[in-house]
């Protein structure tokens, strides 16, 4: 295997610095691991836009609640770099918790607005946790620009936030959401789902579609847009909705009537597993 990895973030760093003083343009994907066709679809988008490419792969303890999957969590750093290799990353970083939280670390990041609803409000502190690694990935690889999935898009929010908050200047780039054939959203926790649950997983796409079709038809109010989903998703018997709502794309302020990009956003749990998932409806322009 050629590509390097790098397990601190003072060795990331120093590499970094030596990469800018080169004059190398770099781009960085953070994962944490057990890597699926999504992760590949943002190695695919970075690595035209960097010379050199750099991937993570850190299971972050910090944006893990209590009783949340961090043990069980995927692990399999092995064939994670054989396909990162694939994709033309150059650098993998995949430290430990001990390098990247030595004892006596203490700070945290917090975006109150943007983090407080969604996945936010049932996720306490998620993203705290996600915020404060990212701004570690990003002090250790010095990326020009970095690439995160739309699956996450709340998470993809923040991190725009946070680059401009704390003058990062990193472009952050979203990439569209990567599906199996069927629709399910692709994720590392798909493979704890029964058979019977990922049967019904597909719901939750045929649900945010649903909606999609009414509002091409001319509802643009919450109230029917949600519904048409909810009837959708509810006819799952294994799934258990934890949220779903229409939020402006760039805010995040709860939406009543769809006037300008509108996030439809979802999470729902089968058995223990929880999926999310999401799209994006734009209004139309007045026709002349
Ligand atoms: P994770 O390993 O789950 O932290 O994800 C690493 C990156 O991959 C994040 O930016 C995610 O948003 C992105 N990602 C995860 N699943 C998908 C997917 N199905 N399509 C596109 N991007 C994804």
């Amino acid at each position: 295997m050629n590509i390097e990895i790098i397990r601190t973030p003072s060795e990331l760093r120093a590499r970094a610095f030596a990469l800018r003083a080169g004059g190398e343009r770099i781009g960085l994907v953070p994962t944490m691991g057990a890597l699926h066709e999504g992760h590949l679809s943002l190695l695919r988008i970075a690595r035209p836009l960097c010379d050199m490419l750099i991937m993570s792969i850190f299971v972050n303890p910090t944006q893990f609640g209590v009783g949340e999957d961090l043990e069980s969590y995927p692990r399999n750093e092995e064939s994670d770099l054989a396909q990162a290799e694939k994709c033309g990353v150059d650098i993998a970083f995949c430290p430990s918790p001990e390098a990247m939280y030595p004892s006596g670390y203490q700070t945290a990041l917090t975006l109150p607005t943007l983090a407080a609803p969604l996945c936010g409000a049932k996720r306490p502190g998620h993203f705290d946790g996600v915020a404060t690694v990212v701004s570690k990935l990003w002090n250790a690889a010095l990326p020009h620009v970095a690439v995160f999935g739309e699956k996450d898009f709340q998470q993809l929010a923040i991190l725009r936030q946070l680059s401009l908050d704390l003058d990062f200047g990193i472009e952050v780039l979203g990439g569209p959401i990567i599906r199996e054939e069927d629709g399910l959203a692709l994720s590392s926790r798909n493979v704890y789902l029964s058979q019977e649950e990922r049967a019904q997983a597909p719901r939750l796409r045929q649900g945010l579609l649903a909606a999609e079709q009414r509002y091409s038809e001319g509802a643009t109010d919450a109230v029917a847009l949600l519904s048409a989903a909810r009837a959708i998703i509810d006819a799952a018997p294994l799934a258990r909705i934890e949220y779903l709502q229409l939020r402006n794309a760039t805010s995040l302020a709860e939406v009543q009537e769809v006037t300008a990009p509108t996030l439809l956003a979802v999470a729902a749990r089968f058995g223990g597993t929880r999926l999310i998932d999401n799209l994006v409806l734009h209004p139309c322009p007045p026709q002349a």
